[in-house]
């Protein structure tokens, strides 16, 4: 089968002929319909986040059929449509029976521990295929497993409720699936902080209060639109200590700050006046759980949780298409994801 893989840390990704995955009794085999290209997938490429083995078949966003089961698979079958949860766990380790799977003492991650999406096919636990209803295509199945699982979990950590308000600190890919989703759970105010003045516009357009952080400080603007009283919970989504910073401060008397963008900066908080006398708590996000994503899909079948066609582009699978679209991912700006579509 065709597959585009990670054969050298630095370098493009190349086109591979490899053979088709032999499954276990537990797994499926997935004919791959798309195949998100995401941020991570131009760190892993760039050497950022540790690859252990190559050469290594990219893609953790993975939609399709389902081509093959094993004898232990009982609740899928060939032709089923299936959506991919990208991180494969043991089951049994202290971790995973305490439904924090994410930690797992064993996870593999596809497309970085194991064989991913960029393929003709993929061999996958029959745990982590999830069934597609026919409302989602596919393009869609395949992304919202990573921004938008993320945003969920950031949502859930922060035990976000109907009528809350809410700060959003970035509104990229996952940003654009935050917002949609505290609408999903009838959020009170929503404000989108950014910098760039299309996804200030974009935001704005969804009906959320843009905060234009380059106008004024985005704590102070958030405390006079709200009275002085600030927000019920801030979503951190850049991965900057300033920002970061500032989704604390925001926060009004027992608020929850969800940090979920990554950075190795540290963060100064004073602690009496800012976290302790409000109750203020800061949350770290990680990852999320097989057991959020029904209520995710869900959202997208209902059109909670949508994607109109301008925010996607679609590449086959071609190593030429996909490095390109690697390369443009590093320093973009947009909201745009990028899905590989094979061609048959
Ligand atoms: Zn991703
Ligand atoms: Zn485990």
């Amino acid at each position: 089968m065709r597959a585009v893989q990670l054969t050298q840390i630095g370098e493009p990704v190349e086109d591979a002929d490899v053979p088709i995955p032999e499954i276990g009794p537990a797994d499926v085999l997935i004919r791959v319909a798309a195949a998100g290209i995401c941020h991570s997938d131009a760190h892993y490429r760039a050497g950022i986040s540790q690859i252990d083995s190559l050469p290594l078949t990219l893609g953790h966003e993975v939609a399709g059929h389902v081509e093959k089961v094993g004898a232990q698979v009982a609740n899928l079958a060939a032709g089923d449509r299936v959506c991919v949860h990208y991180l494969v766990t043991c089951g049994r380790c202290d971790f995973c029976k305490r439904g924090q799977e994410q930690f797992c003492r064993h996870v593999q991650m596809i497309g970085k521990d194991r064989d991913g999406g960029y393929a003709e096919f993929i061999k996958v636990p029959g745990a982590n295929a999830f069934p597609l209803p026919d409302e989602i295509p596919f393009d869609v199945g395949a992304i919202i497993m990573c921004s938008s699982a993320t945003a969920l979990h950031a949502l859930n950590k922060a035990r976000f409720k109907a009528g809350e308000s809410i700060a959003i600190f970035g509104f990229g890919g996952l940003g654009f699936s935050a917002l949609q989703l505290a609408r999903a759970f009838d959020c009170g105010e929503a404000y989108v902080v950014e910098i760039n003045r299309a996804k200030l516009a974009s935001a704005a357009t969804t009906g959320a209060i843009a905060v234009d952080a380059r106008a004024a400080d985005p704590v102070q603007q958030i405390k006079e639109a709200t009275a002085g009283r600030g927000v019920d919970v801030a979503l951190e989504l850049i991965g900057s200590a300033k920002t970061m910073r500032q989704a604390v401060l925001c926060l009004g008397a027992l608020g929850r700050a969800a940090l979920v963008g990554l950075t190795a900066e540290s963060m100064s908080i004073h602690p009496y006046t800012e976290l302790i006398n409000k109750e203020v708590e800061i949350i770290g996000v990680s990852d999320h759980l097989a057991t959020e994503l029904p209520t995710l899909i869900e959202f997208a079948r209902s059109g909670k949780l949508q994607f109109p066609p301008e925010t996607l582009r679609v590449v086959d699978l071609d190593a030429a298409q996909i490095s390109a679209a690697l390369d443009s991912l590093q320093d973009s700006i947009d909201h745009v994801r990028t899905v590989i579509i094979p061609k048959a």
